[in-house]
């Protein structure tokens, strides 16, 4: 699964969010027997009303939606990248996730103690910024003082390229900005110094505004200056009442959309986090469907046919004869897959063909 770590100062509403996928995961429960249970971590469902559409018509016995794993990072203060407390630790989990959901508080609410003493988002997301590029920085510039010992007397251009393309990105990131916004970060030598150090700051983020019941919709000052930061390293802002999702997770489905309709919304903010999330990496769904199950697996955009096939099985990416395809608009206009290959819009494809978003489709291959 897309693996996504929840960051933000303490007292922002991390916890109540993440009670709120741990609920939705345990609802999910039967559906993942192969999911172990972590404290910190919650798999949810990407919610996808083409999954739905395709089992209304297939009848499956189970339903395998794609899916999320969230990791709540707790604990991120300022001075952890010095390692303080338990700072460090906290680092390394979220190196290992692939976006990062940033949650920062934008509810007023008296009883609820700011750790600064007042409401401010953007200074929130400051010093949680800040703390990710001093942690970057210290990786960079140990890496940085072995490569210029590596290059002394050396004519290694890729070697020389690497450190020119590390000393730009630790000015940079001594700019206070973060590696994904540095120039040239589209390079080869910039590439290449990114997969060594694996920047924090050069993964996706999103912005979660939490906001208080009395703003369902974000439209506070608050919020305002959440999505200006947001836009300024063109990531995007997502907005949630921690609490209100914490309520919804508990409830069963129609009274799901009833609560939501009732604060004029059709989707929850946990929905909506996921489904950004899928998005922002460029991932996309292709569909298998049988009577035992119809699913959603996930690739990036633009993989090919073979390397689709290597999600359901190494096996049947490694013996891939050809692949036999269905358009998702085909498949819901001709209703089953013996009409759609009535009607000649079932395709054989081989292994050069490049998977669309929501393909309905069979491998065939030898064992
Ligand atoms: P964390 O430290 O970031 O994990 O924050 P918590 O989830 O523990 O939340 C801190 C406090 O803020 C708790 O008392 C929550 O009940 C409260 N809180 C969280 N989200 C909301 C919200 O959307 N509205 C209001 N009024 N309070 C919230």
């Amino acid at each position: 699964a897309l693996s996504v770590g929840i960051v933000g100062l303490p007292n922002v509403g991390k916890s109540t969010l993440f009670n709120a996928l741990t609920k939705a995961q345990n609802a999910q429960a039967a559906n993942y027997p192969f999911c172990t249970i972590e404290p910190n971590v919650a798999v949810v469902p990407v919610p996808d009303a083409r999954l739905d559409a395709l089992a209304a018509l297939v009848n499956p016995a189970q339903i395998v939606p794609a899916t999320v794993r969230f990791t709540d990072i707790a604990g991120l203060v300022a001075g952890a990248s010095k390692g303080e407390g338990l700072g460090n630790k906290f680092l390394a989990h979220i190196r290992e996730t692939e976006v990062i959901v940033h949650v920062a508080r934008a509810f007023e609410d008296d009883d609820v103690v700011h750790v600064a003493g007042c409401v401010d988002p953007a200074r929130d997301i400051d010093v949680i910024d800040t703390e990710l590029i001093l942690a970057d920085i210290q990786v960079l510039e140990n890496r940085l003082d072995r490569m210029v010992k590596q290059t002394k007397g050396s004519k290694d251009k890729e070697l020389l390229d690497k450190v020119a393309a590390g000393k730009r990105l630790a000015d940079h990131l001594m700019d206070g900005k973060p590696a994904s916004t540095v120039e040239g970060a589209d390079t080869l030598a910039m590439q290449a110094l990114f997969d060594d150090i694996r920047p924090i700051t050069a993964k996706r983020v999103i912005y979660c505004a939490n906001v208080g019941e009395d703003d369902p919709n974000g439209e506070s000052p608050l919020v305002a200056k959440v999505r200006e930061i947001a836009a300024a390293r063109g990531a995007e802002v997502v907005v949630v009442c921690a609490r209100m999702e914490e309520e919804l997770a508990g409830l069963a489905d129609d009274e799901r959309q009833e609560f939501l309709a009732s604060y004029g919304l059709t989707e929850s903010g946990l929905d909506r986090v996921a489904r950004l999330a899928y998005h922002t990496l460029g991932l996309i769904s292709f569909f298998t469907a049988g009577p035992k199950e119809v699913r959603a697996w996930t690739i990036t955009a633009g993989e090919k046919a073979p390397a689709a096939a290597g999600q359901i099985h190494s096996d049947i990416e490694r013996g891939f004869i050809r692949a036999e395809v269905i358009g998702y608009d085909d498949y819901i206009k001709h209703q089953s897959e013996a009409k759609c290959r009535a009607a000649g819009v079932l395709r054989q494809e081989g292994k050069d063909y490049v998977m669309a978003d929501g393909d309905v489709v069979h491998f065939l291959f030898n064992v």
